[in-house]
């Protein structure tokens, strides 16, 4: 609810404008989505997470102003759904196997007051309804400790920092395939925080899946 005043409110102040061309009504148009593709890159060596996918290039400019413009300017009308549907892609391409169940990678709670949704949860959501409900969405990780914002700390220190800063929310099956989703992965430390628990609550296979490496 007070996301769609939020929007109605955004788009009252600031009328919708295409981050690509600019152009009225939208905040990313056919046109200018279809000039981003898929280029996922696929590492294995990421343990405890069995594979970590990477979307696109951050490089490309569209793709930066798309995860700027969704989770610091709050335009997630339009440009949560294309970035899902490019996720959805790339992972059907991946991983053929229909039966799996995303994990959005979650904010701490007064984060996600501040911020107002989770970007993460928001490319899930997205994800589900372009794979027509086949994949499931649950989101069962919590963060339950304030981190220091990981930008600017040492790999080990973003380890240190990021460690026991998750607990389970709520149930998962055991033996089953998850994939972690999140808008950005920098060197993984949340990402593997986040199998570790997972795995240590039974899952069998856990992937993590990103729109873009920064
Ligand atoms: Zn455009």
């Amino acid at each position: 609810m007070l996301q769609k005043i939020k929007t109605f409110l955004l788009d009252f102040l600031l009328p919708r404008r295409c981050i690509g061309c600019d152009r009225p009504d939208t905040w990313w148009c056919e046109e200018c989505f279809r000039m981003v593709s898929e280029t996922p890159t696929v590492s294995m060596d990421e343990a405890p997470l069995d594979r970590l996918i990477v979307a696109a290039a951050y490089d490309h400019p569209l793709i930066k102003r798309a995860i700027s413009a969704l989770k610091y300017q709050g335009r997630t009308e339009d440009i949560a759904p294309k970035l899902g549907l490019l996720l959805t892609r790339v992972l059907n391409e991946q991983a053929p196997s229909p039966c799996q169940t995303l994990v959005p990678i979650p904010l701490h709670s007064s984060r996600q007051q501040e911020r107002g949704f989770n970007q993460a949860e928001l490319l899930c959501q997205a994800m589900v309804k372009h794979s027509s409900g086949v994949l499931r969405l649950n989101s069962a990780l919590l963060k339950t400790k304030e981190t220091l914002p990981q930008v600017g700390l040492s790999r080990s220190r973003r380890m240190e920092n990021i460690r026991g800063a998750f607990c389970l929310g709520s149930e998962i099956e055991k033996d089953s395939h998850y994939i972690l989703v999140d808008d950005v992965v920098t060197t993984g430390a949340t990402l593997k925080e986040c199998a570790r628990v997972l795995k240590k609550h039974g899952a069998k296979e856990v992937w993590g899946l990103v729109v873009a490496r920064n």
